[in-house]
């Protein structure tokens, strides 16, 4: 047990921030460095250097040995490359510890082993990380020892964003400018800066280490590609806020603990619906910090989770037929002096700049539906979306009572005189309090939930960074407020133009609105009379980013040039056929050397059965039923293996790109699930002893 501890003593202690830089950095050189936070001033060297002397020390006593540029490759994950601080021996033989200016602001990782696309050819191998001061500093403490951890973005030689920062950066410039606009119209004239606000959900699995390294699935893939399922499962929701283990209450601690060091305001836990499954959620920060933090939080629970003797598996799909994860990506726009952009006030119908707000909300999301979807397009996402028990592949957007019926008296008179009321919520039991009731209830199988002062973004894979549907977001609203002041700009009387946009948009827009249950068959129906796509896998996904449509809004907003879309596409369909052929391969290991091997001595001792059986002048049915059964599953499981083999062959050997990706998903997949489909009946009439691995139960249950 680690010692007690007063959470506001630790919190951000292992962060530059702002608090630090002011006790520890000259007047002037502070003052600059917020202009260049905030404003995004330029810095010059001299004063980068001051920075990064008085970071190196203030790291130095943190224990800090090393540091590192951290980025955000297209590989999913972050990447980083370590320097000590150590200069060259003195003729003393001593050494200095140095950071300049130049170190903190630029590193030069040679990039030709990250992903690129073919923005880069491999002889252009030069790719630049640079300082990212709106995101601090932050100092990690591991099996490494000490590592002051520098937010940077990574970009090729020639500018190109060959990561997840960049354009993340590029978009909430993009949402700022084009929202400053918006308020100012109204009237708003002293908020200098709007951002976006975003808290990432973050849902995961913990099992037992041990039997986590008995599943080669689980190693290699991170999610099992067999398995029946076990007895129980997640029916009698009793999983669900349940109390929470003591093993994984003292994991939560430690997670807690580690988090709060660095600045990263973990604030909720509990147990998800699914045995075995958690959730954390931070209070929400700027996109761009609260990206970052996401994948501190995705770190540090698979580290202490190691420590801990378990494993976090953060897939969205470690077992077929359980509950996945995911991320709820709530996003909102707010003002540098507070205001939200997305609060409608007590009374919606008349807040004219809030329904223009929803209604340019709206109006994004229709027009670029499938740019979303494809923002939570990720191979293990392909489970879950439309499996019932994660949003459908379909995007509609959930108003709630409330703003729907302001909506619908927009649409129906033109007019919207009034706004439905929460009222009180009566328990019945005079000894507890009357709760004042929201206006609107909740709805959990909407993609894209308003929930009282946010959008929910509920379709984001739980392993994927969250950067990428905040790129989007922020893009697509910020050409909605765009095309709005182009008109109202200009418009002769604002009140009547603003009026009338709100209404064209909510017509035009309203088939978007859904709030019924979205996971209904219904809804399938429903959504493709409106002309809502419905796009279900991640390769019928992709295509989305370089639409005529989707180039033109990304490149007049500076977000994306098309060479970058291309790019990005590109990368996507190769992260794709390489995570199915990694299953494939695994699948065909573990088929191959592992269970065909023990269902055949399985067979074996049942065949010396019958024969014992026989010879003693018994009954032998049974035996010889469950024998035949069995050898009849194990020919089906060698035939689909076999397949299984050529297929996957056949894909490896394809070119690279879009057709590649579509056979892995079309053809290897089927034939990935005809292989499961007999090893899982095999499992539940197997002895469990001569079964080669941890069974659902051994790992769901027994955490
Ligand atoms: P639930 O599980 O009910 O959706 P949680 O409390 O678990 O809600 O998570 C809500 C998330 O929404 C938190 O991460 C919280 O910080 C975030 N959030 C709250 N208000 C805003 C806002 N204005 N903008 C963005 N995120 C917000
Ligand atoms: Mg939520």
């Amino acid at each position: 047990m680690s010692e007690a501890f007063n959470v506001a003593d630790i919190f951000g202690e292992d962060v530059f921030n702002d608090t630090v830089m002011q006790e520890r950095l000259p007047k002037k050189v502070y003052k600059d460095l917020k202009k260049t936070i905030e404003e995004g001033k330029e810095l010059d060297l001299a004063t980068a250097d001051v920075i990064a002397h008085e970071m190196k020390e203030w790291a130095i006593e943190k224990g800090a040995t090393h540091y590192t540029h951290w980025f955000q490759p297209l590989t999913g994950v972050t990447a980083e490359k370590h320097d000590s601080f150590i200069s060259a021996p003195l003729p003393s033989g001593k050494i200095l510890m140095t950071f300049s200016g130049k170190e903190l602001i630029k590193g030069e990782p040679d990039a030709s082993s990250f992903p690129s696309g073919g923005l880069r050819a491999t002889f252009e191998a030069r790719g630049y990380t640079a300082w990212d001061c709106t995101s601090p500093a932050f100092v990690r403490h591991d099996a490494a020892g000490s590592t002051l951890c520098i937010p940077t973005a990574f970009c090729s030689y020639k500018g190109e964003a060959l990561d997840q920062k960049t354009p993340l950066l590029r978009s909430m410039q993009a949402i700022n400018e084009q929202s400053l606009r918006l308020i100012r119209l109204f009237g708003n004239t002293t908020s200098k800066k709007v951002t976006p606000s975003v808290g990432p959900e973050q849902e995961y699995f913990l099992v037992d280490a041990e039997k986590f390294l008995q599943r080669k699935d689980l190693i290699y893939t991170g999610r099992t590609l067999f398995g029946a399922m076990p007895p129980k499962g997640q029916e009698l929701d009793d999983h669900y806020f349940g109390t929470i283990r003591q093993r994984i209450a003292g994991f939560m601690k430690d997670v807690n603990e580690e988090l709060w060091k660095v600045g990263v305001s973990a604030k909720t836990q509990h147990n998800e619906v699914a045995p075995a499954q958690h959730e954390l959620a931070p209070i929400y920060a700027e996109a761009n910090v609260a990206v970052d933090h996401n994948h501190l939080v995705m770190q540090t629970l698979k580290r202490v989770a190691c420590r801990h003797g378990m494993k976090c598996l953060l897939h969205e799909k470690p077992f077929a037929g359980v509950n996945g994860s995911g991320k709820h990506n709530n996003w909102s726009i707010t003002t540098d002096d507070g205001k939200n952009l997305l609060d409608p006030g007590k009374t919606p119908h008349e807040n004219v700049q809030f329904l223009l707000v929803l209604t340019c909300i709206l109006k994004a999301v229709d027009e670029h539906a499938d740019l979303l979807r494809e923002s939570a397009a990720d191979p293990g996402n392909d489970h879950r979306l439309g499996a019932n028990e994660a949003p459908p592949a379909i995007i509609s957007v959930f108003l709630g009572e409330q703003l729907e019926d302001v909506l619908d008296q927009l649409i129906s008179t033109g007019e919207a005189t009034h706004s439905l009321k929460g009222g009180k919520l009566e328990t019945g039991v005079s000894t507890l309090p009357d709760l004042a009731k929201d206006a609107t209830d909740r709805n959990r199988t909407s993609p894209f939930a308003f929930t009282g002062n946010k959008f929910e973004f509920r379709m984001v894979g739980s392993r994927d960074s969250i950067a990428g549907p905040n790129v989007v977001l922020n893009t697509i609203v910020a050409e909605a407020f765009s095309e709005a002041c182009d008109v109202l700009e200009n418009a002769e009387d604002f009140d009547v133009a603003v009026h009338d946009l709100i209404k064209k948009y909510a017509t035009e827009h309203q088939r978007v609105v859904f709030n019924g249950n979205g996971y209904s068959d219904e809804w399938i129906e429903e959504a493709e009379r409106r002309g809502l796509p419905n796009i279900k896998s991640m390769v019928e996904a992709i295509p989305a980013l370089t639409t005529d449509k989707s180039v033109a809004m990304f490149e007049k907003f500076k977000v994306f040039t098309r060479a970058e879309l291309e790019s990005r596409a590109e990368i996507k369909y190769e992260n794709y056929s390489k995570a199915i052929n990694i299953e494939a391969r695994t699948m065909i290991d573990m088929a191959s050397k592992q269970i065909i091997p023990a269902v055949i001595k399985y067979t074996k001792s049942l065949a010396d059965t019958v024969v014992a059986v026989k010879e003693a002048g018994a009954d032998t049915t049974v035996q010889s039923d469950l024998l035949t059964e069995v050898s009849g599953l194990l020919a089906e499981a060698k035939k689909a293996l076999n397949e299984l083999i050529v297929i996957t062959d056949k894909a490896a050997e394809m070119e690279e790109g879009e057709a590649q990706a579509r056979y892995y998903h079309f053809d290897v997949v089927p034939a990935m699930d005809a292989l499961r489909a007999p090893v899982d009946k095999l499992e539940m009439i197997v002895d469990k002893e001569a079964w080669p691995m941890p069974s659902y139960g051994d790992l769901m249950f027994e955490v």
